[in-house]
């Protein structure tokens, strides 16, 4: 039987130091981290998200405003905000919820941002610094990843890892982060032959967004199971993109979902707000 990694735990204690961080910074510096999120319209799950990451922000002691904009907002209206944070000293880092509406292009409210204030770790400056193995902002997801692997003590060197899912926010930072750690990185997808891949991961990171797709019977046995998807079922059960009750008699650990991967995300991007400032205060 697999051991879990707690994600809730280990967001926690992340979450504690860096409030002693800042609490530090601010006798040091006078300053703390400030973190700006840019909301449009009224996408309920971006509400949430948005609110889960406004209060662990001020629980931290950080700075924090939301600016809302109604779904007709201009995208001009939204990257003039954009600059006016890039120019304010007080704002760390920044980041822009998604979806915005199909007027708004996406790519270039957050090519505006100043790849330093890029708390979301997206901005194609930061995408081509980790892809050359730079130093940088990195997606706040497959970073709580990496973080969790370190927490298990578990150094990916020589492994034969397996990442599922190719999208720009997990499945290709992941596998980046991955190559960087001395894994050997498989990249899956939807044309892929999942069965015959997975069977072959000493360490699966699942990132799909198909509720329990990885079968429990593909795990290797002893391998390291994260999973990153979130599904919710018509029940309002949340189950991940592994089907957890056979996964874990063949894992040596795996993540739940909920409280496994989720609760990092929000974690690693105050990591990276701190960073931020910390490099600004220099
Ligand atoms: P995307 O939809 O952007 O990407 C999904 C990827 O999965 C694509 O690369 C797609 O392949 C691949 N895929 C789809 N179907 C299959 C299949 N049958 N077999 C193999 N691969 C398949 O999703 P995200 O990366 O944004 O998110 C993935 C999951 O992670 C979601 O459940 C999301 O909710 C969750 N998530 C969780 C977070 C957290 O904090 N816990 C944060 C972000 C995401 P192709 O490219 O060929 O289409």
């Amino acid at each position: 039987m697999a051991h879990l990694i707690d994600g809730k735990a280990v967001a926690a204690k992340i979450r504690a130091q860096l409030k002693e961080e800042t609490a530090r910074m601010k006798e040091e510096r006078g300053d703390v981290p400030g973190l700006a999120v840019i909301r449009v319209g009224e996408d309920p799950a971006s509400k949430v998200y948005v609110g889960g990451k406004r209060k662990a922000a001020e629980e931290i002691g950080f700075n924090s405003w939301e600016h809302h904009y109604d779904a007709g907002v201009s995208q001009a209206e939204i990257i003039a905000k954009v600059q006016e944070l890039n120019a304010n000293p007080a704002v760390h880092g920044m980041l822009i919820q998604l979806p915005l509406p199909k007027h708004i292009d996406a790519d270039a409210v957050m090519a505006a941002v100043k790849p330093e204030k890029d708390a979301d770790g997206f901005h194609v400056v930061n995408a081509g610094l980790l892809a050359i193995g730079r130093p940088g902002p990195r997606p706040c997801t497959p970073l709580g990843v990496m973080r969790l692997l370190k927490e298990i003590r578990y150094d990916p060197t020589g492994k034969h890892a397996v990442v599922v899912g190719r999208s720009n926010i997990v499945g290709k930072p992941m596998a980046l982060m991955l190559l960087q750690a001395n894994a050997t990185v498989t990249i899956c997808h939807s044309k892929s032959d999942l069965p015959r891949e997975v069977r072959e991961a000493d360490l699966l990171v699942a990132a799909v967004g198909v509720p329990e797709l990885v079968k429990g019977e593909w795990i290797k046995q002893g391998a390291v199971v994260i999973d990153v998807g979130v599904n919710r079922q018509p029940t309002g059960k949340l189950v991940g993109d592994v089907e957890f009750a056979t996964a874990s008699q063949r894992a040596s650990y795996i993540t739940p979902v909920p409280g496994g991967v989720g609760p990092m995300t929000i974690a690693m991007l105050m990591q990276n707000a701190m960073d931020a400032a910390k490099r600004a205060g220099r």
